[in-house]
């Protein structure tokens, strides 16, 4: 390497860390270190592959970080993939963008850059889309291939809610990441290749050829305990092992939960927490204080036979619009893993549209990993909730749902005036789309530099000002390309 080598650590091989590296190690000028603490992909094994069997991964069989969430009404699990490609690598596949208004609103909150015509093109960039090919909307160059998953795929459940919804008047749609189309019901794009297994971002961007270019580094098993930080600037890591990595720009990808952690563990969060702790304040800034996610009820249903069908979960969506424009829930099918006998799969309803602050805080040991408070649901969550159970009901009640044989476990009455609330308390669970810990305008600038500290980024889902309304897989891919542009642009080597 040259002397003008610039040093460049990232924090989380995960769905952005392994976007981020692999197109910074394209200047080959930049040398390039990612550290993941989780093990390689190349230990992926058919659990993680089959999109059938994401679930596992929600119930702790995969290799996942298992979070305990508190909210109003009890203890819910909050979940990361840990390992290579992180959370996209047992997610539900699902590849969503959000609505153009989302980053409309980021760039009139003042975040210049994150528009919606700014970031389309890097959406487009991302993916090769089977069904679509190029357009305004989409892509045949990127490394994410993408389709939507077909009708022969789907399980019984899953065309259930399908032609039940559509019997019921929704307006099926054959892109539901085209605004003008929607609301509207769909099929759920998704990142699989050829033989219908995931494509995680790392199986996707750090490819053989990418991984063999000499300015990167790749390492697994790397734990990241804090950042050095000295006379205000970013100059290393320390690892698990006490190990110390020197460098000349760190960015962090550790995901919403983990890269606040890592933040306040290393001295930039709230003076008043990090003082709790003991811990030196190097920027008082409020890191981990508006997380956001989407959470709600999930009800639980079971149908004689197998599950059916080799489509991943979550694979129908419905969008319902409750004052024009305003795209309100979504509700979906998911089938947890194939298995003798009776399927039980899960209605999920959560509110696109979340206001609620949540918060990420060091525990009194922090060492074991953040505490976390979930985001209360918006004021008028349980008039919204009941719009959307009533069309559950009305969907029980279909024909397709008949067909299936279908009942509720723990059955709720969906159309008694308590509904919403008793769902929330019995039933809620959190989406995994947690964002927003250490957001642009409050702890970064829209370069995603940490305000005060040289040398230091954050780049995964932790950055957005506010959750997108969709799954935020896609949009963390968004962000990581975005920031690794700025990179490449100020690299000057
Ligand atoms: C169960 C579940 C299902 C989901 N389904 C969907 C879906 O269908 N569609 C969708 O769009 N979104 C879905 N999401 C959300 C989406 O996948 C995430 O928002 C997104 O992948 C997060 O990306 P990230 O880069 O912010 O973090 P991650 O992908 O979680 O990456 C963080 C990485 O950092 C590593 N790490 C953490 N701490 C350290 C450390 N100290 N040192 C080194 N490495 C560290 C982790 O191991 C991990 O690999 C789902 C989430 C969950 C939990």
């Amino acid at each position: 390497m040259s002397e003008t080598t610039k040093r460049i650590i990232i924090v989380g091989g995960g769905t952005s860390g392994s976007v981020l590296a692999a197109r910074l190690s394209e200047n080959p000028s930049l040398s390039v270190t990612l550290l993941e603490i989780g093990a390689d992909d190349d230990t992926y094994n058919d659990g993680i592959l089959d999109p059938t069997r994401a679930p596992e991964a929600w119930l702790g069989l995969q290799p996942v970080a298992m979070t305990p969430m508190m909210n109003g009404e009890g203890v819910i699990p909050m979940i990361q993939g840990r390992l290579l490609g992180g959370t996209s690598a047992v997610n539900g596949l699902a590849t969503l963008r959000g609505l153009p208004e989302d980053y409309d609103g980021w760039a009139a909150a003042g975040h210049e850059g994150w528009g919606w015509q700014d970031v389309i093109d890097t959406f487009i960039a991302a993916e090769t889309d089977q069904d679509f090919g190029a357009s305004d909307l989409h892509g045949d160059r990127g490394p994410l291939t993408v389709r939507r998953w077909r009708r022969e795929e789907m399980g019984h459940a899953q065309l259930a809610f399908y032609d039940g919804m559509r019997a019921l008047g929704a307006n099926p749609v054959d892109d539901i990441n085209d605004r003008s189309q929607l609301p509207g019901l769909g099929v759920f794009p998704v990142t699989i290749d050829a033989a219908a297994k995931r494509v995680s971002t790392s199986r996707a961007y750090l490819t053989s050829s990418v991984r063999a270019r000499e300015n990167l580094t790749l390492r697994t098993g790397a734990e990241v305990t804090s950042l050095m930080i000295e006379g205000g600037r970013a100059v290393g890591v320390q690892l698990s092992t006490g190990e110390t990595l020197d460098a000349d720009e760190v960015v962090i990808t550790a995901g919403a939960l983990w890269t606040p952690h890592l933040l306040m563990r290393s001295g930039i969060g709230p003076a008043a927490h990090l003082a709790e702790h003991g811990i030196k304040v190097h920027a008082d800034l409020p890191v981990g204080e508006t997380m956001s996610d989407h959470i709600g009820p999930g009800i639980r249903y079971l149908h004689a036979g197998p599950r059916g069908g080799t489509a991943g979960p979550a694979q129908s969506l419905l969008i319902g619009a409750s004052n024009g424009v305003d795209i309100d829930y979504h509700a979906f099918p998911i089938a947890p893993p194939p298995r003798e006998g009776d399927t039980e799969f899960v209605m999920a309803v959560f509110l696109l549209r979340s206001s609620g602050k949540g918060s990420v805080r060091l525990g009194d040991n922090p060492d074991y990993g953040p505490v976390v408070t979930a985001p209360p649901l918006p004021d008028d969550a349980n008039e919204r909730l009941a719009h959307a159970f009533k069309r559950i009901a009305a969907w029980e009640q279909s024909d397709a749902a008949k067909a299936l044989g279908c009942t509720q476990i723990d059955p709720i009455d969906l159309t008694a005036s308590d509904a919403p609330q008793r769902a929330r308390e019995h039933y809620t669970i959190s989406y995994g789309h947690m964002t927003s810990t250490c957001p642009m305008g409050a702890v970064l600038d829209s370069d995603c530099r940490v305000l005060g500290i040289e040398g230091l980024r954050v780049a995964d889902a932790s950055i957005m000002p506010t959750i997108p309304s969709g799954n935020t897989y896609l949009g963390c891919v968004m962000v990581a390309e975005r920031v690794a542009r700025k990179m490449l642009a100020d690299a000057h080597v």
